[in-house]
């Protein structure tokens, strides 16, 4: 292509979604991005004859293999997992790792898109990747959870390292899956290194990286409401989802004084008037952790509450809205409703969970929107911040740490502002992170050249 022959966006649509079909939530995801990224490098020659965001809109590799196990009947099982390194231009490939029976190639390669975009909008220096398998841990015992971790990492543990690919948790994988998967890393390599983040607090985990992605989205939310001279205090939430990102968004929103009104997970959702209190978010955290129940439960142990079967929760008044469960799970009609009761505020503690019609729903309505992308950024910025305490063999107090993840995501939230300011009363905070995050990774790859 002549240096002066710029595709236009139309034009690169087509051509992301001929190489890859049947990928709709991949090519959604790079359609976000897209959008704002053409109008900012319009005038940045370099940026198009390099073809930067069409070399970033292709992962650098897709490793997938065979994950074979024995269940407790000793039957064989036979599962797939995935390795997605999207980008390293800026660090090392960094992304969790989720088991869940949703995954496939197109999931994992829309969440290492844009885990990319992410990590570089932290500040800190992480490249973007993702990963996971089709396994559903639901119903499994703890031996055959052990097992399939172990048989997972004996293909992946050659394809990461510390300073090549550092996979976290996500969906399905929390500090149990992690310490399973890093025995086996450490029994097979021989190596205690910072492979893995979300580790225990006894073998190299750092404090708060739990409640990290919770509580960063919440402290992003207050952010943005400060712009409107507003706090959380005396907020109505409603929230979806009851995993790890669910609980500690409802208990950082109890703590500063916001009462949560729902919880959700993929059975439907709770609504309890009263308020769901920090009582309440610890008996949901060890009910759906710990006991693996479902959140329908909630009604029985709190009768004031209802229970609504098949439902997501935004239909439900609300000041500020926290999608916190999946992708795709507040759709154009629910962000029309959300506005229509007078929602003035959505963080995403999810990946992705509003659809691009709801993504315009909200610009249109000039609401206070942060796409997860900036507002969940706050687990991997602690991750980040657990390779540099396993880089230097020490560990950070938990108020040190907790410091540090107010720090970063208010350097997010400005950064949001810097390249997402339309006026004087309304910030674009999806153009706002897609540039910022852009920028950073690709002024990277300008230096290195076409590699
Ligand atoms: P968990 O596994 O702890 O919880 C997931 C929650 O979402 C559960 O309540 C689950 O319900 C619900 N859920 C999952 N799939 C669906 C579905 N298809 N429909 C409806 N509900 C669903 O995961 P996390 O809390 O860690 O992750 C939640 C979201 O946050 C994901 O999008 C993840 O990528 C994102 N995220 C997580 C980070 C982290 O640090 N953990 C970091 C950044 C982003 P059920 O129990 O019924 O399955």
């Amino acid at each position: 292509m002549a240096v002066s022959d710029h595709v236009d966006f139309a034009g690169f649509m087509e051509g992301v979604k001929r190489r890859n079909p049947h990928q709709p939530e991949f090519v959604q995801a790079v359609q976000e991005v897209a959008e704002d990224i053409f109008d900012f490098i319009a005038d940045k020659e370099a940026y198009h004859s390099e073809q930067i965001l069409r070399r970033m809109a292709e992962p650098d590799r897709v490793i997938s293999f065979r994950v074979c196990w024995e269940d407790d009947n000793g039957c064989i099982r036979v599962q797939r997992g995935w390795r997605v390194q999207n980008n390293n231009a800026i660090g090392p490939y960094k992304g969790g790792i989720r088991f869940h029976t949703s995954v496939n190639e197109s999931v994992l390669k829309f969440l290492a898109f844009e885990q990319t975009f992410k990590n570089a909008l932290t500040g800190l220096p992480m490249g973007g990747g993702k990963g996971g398998s089709n396994f559903n841990p639901k119903g499994k015992s703890e031996r055959e959870i052990m097992r399939f971790c172990q048989s997972f990492m004996t293909e992946l543990y050659r394809h990461i390292g510390a300073d090549i690919d550092v996979p976290a948790g996500d969906i399905g994988v929390g500090g149990r899956e992690i310490g399973y998967m890093f025995g086996q890393y450490k029994r097979i390599t021989n190596q205690f290194s910072g492979v893995l983040t979300g580790k225990g607090l006894e073998y190299g985990g750092s404090l708060i990286r739990t409640e990290a992605t919770g509580y960063g989205a919440v402290y992003f939310l207050q952010n943005m409401l400060a712009t409107r001279d507003t706090s959380i205090e005396g907020k109505t939430a409603v929230i979806s989802g009851s995993g790890n990102v669910a609980t500690h968004a409802a208990e950082k929103i109890v703590h500063l004084g916001g009462k949560v009104l729902t919880l959700s997970d993929s059975g439907g959702f709770i609504y309890d008037p009263d308020g769901i209190d920090l009582e309440k978010i610890a008996w949901v955290k060890t009910h759906k952790t710990h006991r693996r129940g479902r959140i329908e439960e909630y009604v029985e142990a709190f009768p004031n509450a209802q229970f609504h079967a098949c439902m997501t929760p935004w239909n439900v008044s609300c000041d500020v809205a926290l999608p916190c469960a999946t992708q795709n799970e507040l759709l154009g009609e629910d962000a029309r409703t959300l506005v229509k009761n007078g929602c003035m505020a959505v963080s995403e503690g999810a990946n992705m969970p509003t659809d691009l019609e709801g993504v315009h729903v909200f610009k249109h309505a000039r609401i206070l929107y942060a796409p997860g992308k900036a507002a969940n950024a706050g687990g991997v910025a602690v991750s980040g911040l657990e390779m540099s305490q396993n880089s230097l063999r020490r560990s950070w107090s938990e108020e040190e740490l907790q410091v540090m993840l107010k720090e970063i995501m208010e350097g997010i939230h400005s950064r949001c502002l810097t390249h997402g300011r339309q006026s004087i009363d309304y910030v674009d905070y999806v153009k706002g992170a897609n540039i910022a995050g852009f920028k950073k990774v690709a002024d990277a790859m300008l230096a290195f050249g076409v590699v």
